[in-house]
């Protein structure tokens, strides 16, 4: 089995005295899309957050690349690699989206980024379309796409996908889904939160359950998607 590429360990969390994630363990080897689903407040955005630098680790351990990244800030680990696309997906409102697309690459050196913009076009259609367009003045969806390109500009060894889906409607959530499993197919890693777990299941090469803070379950995504607690749970049998 290949090496992972990204390793949690008895990760924990806190706000203050609320103890959101409470000794987490998780791993995701190259080339793999693992999804990571749970309910609202399950702690998936925290854990997000605190591989990305964002949020502070109370303890546990996070490898990157075989080394400990715990302490390093974002702008460090967005350079080795470490991308995070955000829940709400935060684009820059008043920037327009080619514009958004260059700040993706703010940590690059290379003179690549030209012709990195044009593979996000190429991914994405509709941001090329709108190229000259402020980004606040797109609908949700474009702004998911948006926020998922500039996350590729950053070029990710392992992409952090927050909740795509959320508030989206059924057809962009069937662009979004199909767009993730592109970029998976091209070679990205991916860790997927959803809350839409059938649809993130789906796609996935793995799965991990949260609830209240721990992981409860783990597994391949068709024994998870054919366990009645997860059915029941998650998918709203
Ligand atoms: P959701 O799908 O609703 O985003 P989640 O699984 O991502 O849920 P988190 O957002 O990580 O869950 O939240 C985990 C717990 O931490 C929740 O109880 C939440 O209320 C709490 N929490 C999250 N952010 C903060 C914060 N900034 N300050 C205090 N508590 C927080």
């Amino acid at each position: 089995m290949a090496e992972a590429l990204l390793e949690v360990n008895d990760l924990k969390v806190a706000y203050g005295g609320i103890q959101a994630v409470k000794g987490v363990t998780f791993a995701v080897r190259a080339g793999e899309l693992v999804c990571l689903i749970g309910a609202n407040g399950a702690g998936k955005t925290t854990t997000l957050k605190a591989i990305t630098g964002v949020q502070p680790v109370g303890a546990g351990e996070i490898r990157f690349k075989g080394r400990s990244i715990k302490g390093q800030g974002p702008w460090e680990l967005v350079k080795q690699g470490l991308v995070m696309v955000p829940e709400g997906r935060g684009v820059f409102a008043r920037m327009t989206i080619t514009e958004n697309l260059q700040m993706g690459a703010f940590t690059r050196e290379d003179n690549e980024i030209e012709a990195d913009i044009d593979k996000v076009f190429g991914i994405f259609p509709r941001l090329k379309e709108r190229r000259h367009q402020l980004a606040g003045t797109m609908s949700g969806g474009e702004q998911q796409m948006l926020a998922m390109g500039r996350g590729l500009m950053a070029r990710p060894k392992v992409l952090l996908l927050d909740e795509p889906s959320m508030g989206l409607a059924p057809i962009m959530v069937d662009k979004i889904f199909e767009v993730v499993s592109d970029i998976h197919q091209r070679g990205t890693t991916i860790l997927l939160v959803e809350q839409n777990a059938s649809r993130a299941l789906q796609l996935a090469t793995r799965g991990y359950v949260m609830d209240s803070g721990e992981v409860t379950m783990t597994g391949e995504p068709k024994a998870l998607l054919s366990d009645p607690k997860v059915r029941a749970a998650y998918l709203g049998e």
